[in-house]
């Protein structure tokens, strides 16, 4: 007998990921996802604490559970993610109608706590951090149409503690999967059609570190083994701590073509006064240095950052540091968040709290500037054809067709076909829009860049 199952997700592109593992998991024991939580036997709330609006919000939709419990009281309502870990037990003697409480390391026992749950209706919750966590070789189910790009965990944790993040503390010390699993799920993903990845871990740049009884794979000797594995168009990776971004990482990135010339590369403050504070552990010159770096071995890369504004104790000068840093860099985009108290965090306890109005006066400021400042980039790109790999259609751009270039900008254009998404493209750019470009195809261009030629037999095809 099937049950059916609904999974609501907050967060990162990490409880994505667990979010599809956890499904896959439930699949096995007959468990089907379903559009809406009405209709539901089981219930996962998968959430992210990084922000206290973010929590916020996960506690608001699990207080809405309620009603659904006392309706069908067979329900099994699961809390995961970030704040099932911080808050444990807690949870449960906040919230009554739920089961559940799983943190991120746990979720692999998913199916038997359920089942525990349902059989013996008793609540119970599972978030152990152990140092011995090893992330088990895991397959994803594919089937039906698979996406053209996907998300690959290669390492949980985190072992930096920058005093404002809550992360270390939810997700444990840094785990890096086993090489050969990471490339056992790239290959069955491109035999499946999948045709861009993004490798993902809080700090990309340490993977391995923590598996020294292995030979050591590094970061970028793993990013090589990723890139050869054919029919992959294009390889990302994200985020880099830009203390450990180092000189092969960013020759590697060079070297190879299928690794996309994007860097999402998080500054957090302009201010070393800031920097010291956060425990960072590089100053603004060496951060601007690895920029440099950067620029000087892949000239069009795209750099991209998030800023923190408010962290206690920034003065008005420390942040003029940042805005001057947004002129020296220019970056592509950036995320950028006031400052928010974590209850596990360091900074939650620092004086000099700034207030909501200065925080709030500082993001929007350095907002408008980092918008002037990414349409000036998107308007120098004008002329230019580009290499892009099809989206699908795009709702904001009238039903076009959107794609993403290497740089990871978005690019709208007409198309008098079908296209199929991770076909690759040339679009010549003729106009700027609020965060993305308009082209047109450039029919006139047969050839791809020799670096990226997965789609060329269908542009052939098209023309
Ligand atoms: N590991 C990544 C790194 O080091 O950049 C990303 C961590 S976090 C999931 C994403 C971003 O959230 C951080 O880069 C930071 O800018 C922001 N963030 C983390 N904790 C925050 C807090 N307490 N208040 C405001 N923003 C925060
Ligand atoms: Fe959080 Fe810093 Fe670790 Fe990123 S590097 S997850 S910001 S502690």
């Amino acid at each position: 007998m099937s049950r059916n199952l609904y999974i609501e997700t907050f967060g990162c592109q990490m409880n994505e990921r667990d979010s599809e593992i956890m499904a896959q998991l439930l699949g096995e024991e007959s468990y089907l996802e379903t559009a809406g939580p009405e209709e539901a036997d089981c219930i996962v709330v998968n959430t992210c604490t990084i922000r206290g609006k973010a929590a916020q919000k996960a506690y608001s939709l699990l207080g809405s559970y309620k009603i659904l419990k006392e309706r069908n009281p067979e329900l099994v309502i699961v809390v995961t993610g970030c704040v099932a870990q911080q808050d444990g037990a807690a949870l449960l003697a906040r919230m009554p109608h739920l089961d559940l409480v799983v943190g991120p390391q746990n979720i692999y026992r998913l199916p038997e706590l359920v089942a525990a749950a349902r059989e013996k209706a008793a609540r119970a919750t599972a978030v152990e951090l152990s140092p011995a966590f090893t992330i088990p070789a895991f397959l994803p189910k594919l089937e039906g149409g698979v996406a053209h790009k996907r998300f690959v965990t290669i390492m949980q944790g985190c072992n930096n503690f920058c005093t404002y993040c809550v992360v270390p503390h939810t997700r444990g010390r840094e785990v890096s999967r086993r090489p050969e699993d990471i490339l056992a799920e790239v290959s069955h993903l491109a035999d499946h059609g999948v045709r861009e990845i993004t490798l993902l871990g809080q700090n990309v740049n340490s993977y391995g570190l923590d598996r020294p009884e292995t030979a050591r794979v590094t970061f970028p000797a793993l990013l090589r083994q990723v890139a050869e594995i054919e029919r992959l168009s294009r390889v990302r990776f994200t985020t880099s701590h830009p203390k450990d971004l180092s000189p092969e990482l960013i020759r590697t990135l060079a070297e190879i073509d299928k690794l996309c010339p994007h860097f999402h590369l998080p500054v957090q403050s302009g201010s070393d006064l800031v920097l010291a504070r956060m425990n960072r552990k590089y100053t603004r010159g060496d951060y601007l240095e690895k920029v440099a770096a950067l620029r000087q071995s892949c000239p069009e890369i795209a750099i991209t950052t998030d800023i923190i504004v408010g962290f206690p104790g920034e003065s008005e000068a420390d942040f003029e540091q940042t805005m001057e840093l947004l002129e020296l860099v220019r970056y592509d985009s950036a995320f950028s968040f006031k400052y928010s108290d974590r209850p596990l965090a360091a900074a939650a306890d620092f004086a000099d709290k700034v207030p909501e109005e200065h925080k709030s006066a500082r993001l929007a400021r350095l907002q408008a500037r980092q918008e002037e400042i990414s349409s000036e980039i998107l308007q120098t790109l004008i002329g230019q054809t580009v290499e892009v790999m099809v989206e699908g259609r795009s709702k904001a751009a009238g039903g076009q067709w959107s794609g993403r270039t290497p740089e990871n900008r978005i690019v709208n254009f007409p198309a008098p076909e079908e296209l199929q998404p991770g076909q690759l493209l040339r679009v010549k750019l003729e106009e700027t829009c609020r965060h993305s470009l308009r082209g047109v195809i450039a029919w006139s261009q047969p050839k791809l860049t020799a670096r990226r030629h997965q789609g060329q037999e269908t542009i052939l095809q098209l023309r």
